[in-house]
C-alpha cells in the first residue's frame, strides 16, 4: 500500500468548520490515516454537492474511523465510503451501533427517493441522471462494518492508536472520544467533544471528559446563544401548557419532530402529563416509522437511562398509536380535531409530517407546535418567521394555523454550558479547535472563552479543508490549499437561498398589484431588466 506517512500528526478539516453539518476529521500519523466522524453536509445545495463528489483522500489509506454518535451529519457518510471500498472497522459505541441499525438505512432510502425526483426533472430539463450517495443496501452493508466498543475503556484502534469514549450527553450512545497518537515527540493526546448534551437533560448523564490534554476539538452549535435553564418539570409544564392550548383552539396539534431523541423526550413527557391526568385523554399519533424504531433502541437501552420516573414501558401509554403503515398515515387526514400527531422531519423539510402540514395549516383551529432547531431555509424556520402562504409537494398552502414553539427541549449545551465544559478540561497544553457552529457562533465562542482564562493564541478556528500539525512543542502550523469550497459559500446562503427568496417576492409582489393587467405591466419591467444584462464575458 502506497500511504504517505508523516513524522507528525496533522489533523484535516474535512467538514463542520463554518457550518454545523459534515463533520469529518481526518488525522494522519506516523502509522496511518483514521477518520473521527463520517458526516453528511446538510445546508445550501453548495455545501449539500459536497456529498455527491469524491471523498477529498484515498480511501483505501483509511485504517479506521471512530463516530461520535448516530446523528446523520456525523455518521451518514459511511455508506458511501463501504460502497467506495472501505472494509476497516468503524468504531462507536453500543448504542451508536443499535441506532444506526435504521438510521443509515432509511438515510439511504432518503437518498433514492431524492435522486428519483431529482433525475425525473433532470429528466424534463434534457439533463443526465445522478446516482443517489448510496441506498438502503448500501447502507446496511455499510453495517457489518461497525464494531461496537464501551464507554470508559480505553482499546487498541491500530498499531500506535488508542481510543476511549466519554459521555457526552447528546443522545443516546453519544460519545467524546480521546484519542492517544504515538510520535517520536511522545503521545499526542486528543479529545474530540463530539456533540455536547446540556446538563439538564432526560435521560443522559451530565456529559463527561478527561483532562490533561494537547489538543480539543470543541463543538459550538450553541456557542452564541445561551437559553433561560429550566428543570425537567419545568419544561414539562410548559409543553403541557401549550398542548392545552393547542387543543383548547379545536383542532389538531402537529408536533414535528426529530426521529431519535426529541420524539423519546415528548412520548415520555407527554405519557407523565396523561398519567398524571393533566392531559384529557387525546389520542397521540407516533408517525414516523424511523421514530418508531428508534424508541425500540431506546427502550432496549432502558437501563442506561439515566433520571427517568419509571422503568418499562416509558414510552408506552394506552393513548399512544404507532402508525407504520403509510395508508395509516394517510388515514390521519380525515381527524380534524383533537388528535397530537408526532412526525418527522423535524424541520419539515421530508416525512410524513408535510402530509399533515398540507391537511391542518389552512385551518385556524390548527396548531403547529416546534421543539427543535430550525435551519435557515427550512419549511419550519419559514412557518416561524410568519410566512403567510408555503409550498409543500407542489401545492401552495395559506398558513392560518396556530405556529408555536417550546425553545427547551434541546440536544445541545448552550454558550454557558459549552464554556464550562471546556473550562473543565483545562489546562489543554497546546491548542483548541472551535469547530460545528456557524462563524458567528465560532467567533463568538472564541471570545468567551478567551475572556473565561483561555490564551488567545492557542485558540483556532479552522476552515474547511485546512490542514494543521498537531506537534507537542514549537508553533503549531497550518496549511489551506485547494479547499473544495470558498468560506463564504460554506458558511453562507448561496445563489439558490437569494433564487428561492427572489421567487416568493415576486409571488407576493404579483399577488400585491390591484389587476391582471398591473401584474402584466410589472413582469414586462422585469423581462427589460433581464434583456439589458449583459452575459458574462467567457
Ligand atoms: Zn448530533
Amino acid at each position: 500500500m502506497n500511504k504517505v506517512l508523516t513524522k507528525n500528526v496533522e489533523c484535516k478539516f474535512l467538514g463542520a468548520s463554518g457550518t454545523v453539518t459534515g463533520s469529518c476529521y481526518m488525522i494522519t500519523h506516523p502509522g496511518g490515516k483514521f477518520l473521527v466522524d463520517c458526516g453528511l453536509f446538510q445546508g445550501s445545495k453548495s455545501v449539500r454537492a459536497l456529498n455527491y463528489s469524491a471523498f477529498p483522500f484515498q480511501v483505501d489509506d483509511i485504517d479506521f474511523v471512530v463516530l461520535t454518535h448516530a446523528h446523520v451529519d456525523h455518521s451518514g457518510l459511511v455508506p458511501k465510503l463501504v460502497k467506495a471500498g472501505y472494509r476497516g472497522p468503524v468504531y462507536t459505541t453500543d448504542g451508536t451501533r443499535d441506532l444506526l441499525t435504521y438510521m443509515l438505512p432509511d438515510s439511504g432510502y432518503i437518498h433514492e427517493t431524492e435522486v428519483r425526483r431529482i433525475n425525473r426533472r433532470n429528466m424534463r430539463r434534457g439533463l443526465d441522471p445522478i446516482e443517489p450517495i448510496y441506498n438502503k443496501s448500501d447502507a446496511e452493508y455499510a453495517l457489518d462494518f461497525i464494531e461496537p466498543r464501551p464507554y470508559s475503556k480505553t482499546f487498541e484502534a491500530a498499531p500506535g492508536v488508542s481510543l476511549r469514549f466519554w459521555n457526552a450527553g447528546h443522545i443516546l450512545g453519544s460519545a467524546s472520544v480521546e484519542v492517544h497518537v504515538e510520535t517520536e515527540d511522545g503521545t499526542v493526546k486528543a479529545l474530540f467533544s463530539g456533540d455536547i448534551g446540556p446538563d439538564e437533560k432526560a435521560f443522559h448523564n451530565d456529559p463527561d471528559s478527561p483532562t490533561d490534554i494537547d489538543y480539543l476539538f470543541v463543538e459550538s452549535t450553541y456557542g452564541d446563544r445561551d437559553r433561560t435553564d429550566l428543570t425537567l418539570e419545568a419544561r414539562r409544564d410548559i409543553l403541557k401548557q401549550e398542548l392545552l392550548a393547542g387543543l383548547k383552539a379545536g383542532g389538531n396539534v402537529l408536533i414535528p419532530a426529530f426521529a431519535v431523541e426529541r420524539t423519546q423526550e415528548l412520548l415520555y413527557d407527554i405519557g407523565l402529563l396523561l398519567d398524571d391526568k393533566d392531559l384529557p385523554p387525546v389520542t397521540v399519533y407516533l408517525d414516523s416509522p424511523l421514530a418508531i424504531r428508534a424508541t425500540e433502541v431506546f427502550e432496549g437501552h432502558a437501563d442506561e437511562l439515566f433520571d427517568v420516573e419509571r422503568r418499562g414501558g416509558l414510552f408506552r401509554n394506552p393513548r399512544f398509536q404507532f402508525v407504520n403503515r403509510a395508508t395509516d398515515s394517510q388515514a390521519l387526514d380525515r381527524i380534524t380535531s383533537g388528535a397530537i400527531i408526532i412526525a418527522a422531519s423535524g424541520m419539515c423539510d421530508a416525512g410524513r409530517i408535510r402530509y399533515h402540514l398540507k391537511s391542518n395549516l389552512w385551518r385556524p383551529q390548527a396548531t403547529v407546535l416546534f421543539v427543535g432547531y430550525q435551519a435557515t431555509g427550512s419549511l419550519g424556520a419559514m412557518l416561524l418567521n410568519g410566512a403567510d402562504t408555503v409550498h409543500i409537494h407542489g401545492r401552495e398552502i395559506a398558513v392560518k394555523a396556530r405556529i408555536r414553539r417550546i425553545d427547551n427541549y434541546s440536544a445541545h449545551a448552550d454558550q454557558q454550558e459549552l464554556i464550562n465544559w471546556t473550562k473543565e478540561r483545562l489546562p489543554v497544553n497546546r491548542g483548541i479547535f472551535i469547530t460545528h457552529g456557524e462563524d458567528m457562533a465560532r467567533a463568538t465562542l472564541r471570545d468567551h472563552l478567551v475572556a473565561n482564562g483561555c490564551d488567545a493564541k492557542r485558540l483556532f478556528i479552522p476552515r474547511l479543508d485546512e490542514t494543521y500539525v498537531l506537534s507537542l512543542k514549537g508553533k503549531i502550523n497550518h496549511s489551506l490549499i485547494k479547499p473544495r469550497l470558498k468560506q463564504d459559500d460554506v458558511t453562507g446562503e448561496d445563489w439558490h437561498n437569494d433564487y428561492a427568496s427572489f421567487l416568493v417576492n415576486l409571488s407576493d409582489t404579483l399577488r400585491a398589484q390591484d389587476s391582471d393587467h398591473e401584474r402584466h405591466r410589472a413582469l414586462q419591467k422585469l423581462r427589460q431588466v433581464l434583456d439589458r444584462m449583459e452575459p458574462p464575458a467567457s
